[in-house]
């Protein structure tokens, strides 16, 4: 269908060229050929836009997360993460086919990736905490497709789409010792402690005010808008892997449904520590669907520490922890909440997905997913306190904090 045009267009040369002086005509007749083909490639290419809708779909990309708002997109607030803007890029078959792992910021356009938008929809119902051991492998399972590796041997830390990125709320809860404190417990044992009874409460309020428990997998998917949370979202955390865990919480998680990450110390468990959980006990709690993630192998002071030191503690705990559950931990707990840059730099080497601080707060984005901040439970935490600190509220209508 182009050979016409082309015939045209070149006999139309030919005859212009006949006026010219024959030393002039060669350049000419080069130059205007050029100008054709020039067309002629315009055309190709337009066309081709034209038939696959090339030029729509690569509105539909970075459009997506926002047109397809259903409730739970209420709780999620779109900002650009401006790190690749990347206007030139076409969504061509070649964009990103790329299973390599991607550490930096940079978002990938993907032409393929606007398929996985709607699994998520599965995920956003309320009463479907994932709790059972066939939930936890069908969440694996979705997290292998969301991220678009066929046979991963290090999953991808899952980017933005486009230059979106969300800036999402969700309380990320932190509790330490599930347990009546002891009588000689000082201030600060005490502190981190909420006993059985006011945790069974806490628990029952979010089973019965339509909360879903999450984990930091999802949380990495939605704010990279692969999928959509649910509507009131909220992540337990259990720190530092304390035998009561397993013996008090553990119970009642079941009861109402909960799923919770655990960020355990693993040499802790290795030197079987009488008042830390056991690896039998994390492989049942894993299996029940519990998460397990990094707390470092022996709670150290990370500030401050050589480049080796650094890794010995975090990559060793992430390996050994690997080792029990069957799948590489992707995400970490600073001890006792304390970071420089050289540990979050070392995160970012060893595949790390996230890490949650002891800072206050419920907003969470791609931007600051390594130093991600929870809020406290003590011992003094009331229910009342409980439901505001959960309480989705201003998040239907609140800006996120870099607005
Ligand atoms: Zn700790």
């Amino acid at each position: 269908m182009l050979d016409a045009p082309l015939a045209l267009s070149y006999a139309e040369i030919r005859m212009s060229t006949k006026e010219l002086p024959s030393s002039s005509v060669g350049c000419f007749s080069i130059v205007m050929l050029l100008i054709v083909l020039l067309f002629i490639v315009g055309g190709v290419v337009s066309s081709q836009d034209g038939r696959n809708g090339a030029g729509s779909r690569f509105a539909r990309v970075s459009n997506t997360p926002l047109s397809q708002q259903p409730t739970p997109i209420a709780l999620i607030t779109p900002t650009a993460t401006r790190t690749a803007a990347t206007p030139t890029l076409h969504p061509s078959a070649t964009a990103s086919h790329t299973p390599a792992p991607t550490d930096t910021a940079t978002a990938t356009v993907t032409a393929t990736g606007t398929a996985t938008a709607t699994p998520s929809m599965t995920r956003a119902s309320h009463h479907a905490p994932v709790t059972t051991k066939t939930g936890m492998v069908q969440a694996d399972a979705e997290l292998t497709r969301n991220t678009l590796t066929p046979t991963p041997t290090v999953l991808p830390l899952p980017t933005p789409f486009g230059v979106y990125s969300y800036t999402v709320k969700a309380p990320i809860l932190m509790y330490h010792y599930i347990s009546v404190p002891p009588e000689d417990a000082d201030i600060y044992r005490k502190d981190l402690s909420v006993t059985p009874n006011n945790f069974r409460a806490q628990m029952a309020y979010l089973h019965e005010n339509g909360f879903t428990t999450i984990d930091f997998y999802e949380l990495s998917l939605a704010i990279t808008g692969k999928i959509l949370l649910p509507e009131k979202p909220v992540l337990l955390t259990l720190d530092d892997g304390y035998r009561d865990n397993y013996e008090n919480a553990f119970p009642i998680l079941l009861e109402f449904g909960h799923k919770a990450t655990f960020f355990i110390v693993s040499e802790f468990i290795d030197n079987g520590y009488e008042n830390y959980l056991t690896w039998e006990m994390v492989h049942e709690m894993a299996a029940a669907g519990m998460r397990f993630e990094s707390h470092s192998r022996t709670h150290p002071d990370l500030r401050n520490q050589p480049r080796d030191y650094l890794i010995w503690q975090i990559l060793g705990s992430q390996q050994t922890i690997a080792h029990h559950i069957g799948y590489t931990p992707r995400y970490f707990a600073y001890p006792a909440g304390r970071y420089d840059e050289e540990t979050i730099q070392i995160l970012q080497e060893l595949h790390f997905w996230g890490a949650v601080t002891t800072a206050g707060g419920k907003w969470h984005s791609f931007e600051n997913r390594y130093t991600w901040p929870r809020l406290r439970m003590r011992y003094t935490t009331q229910l009342a306190e409980f439901a505001d600190f959960v309480a989705p509220g201003d998040a239907r209508h609140g800006l996120p904090p870099e607005r």
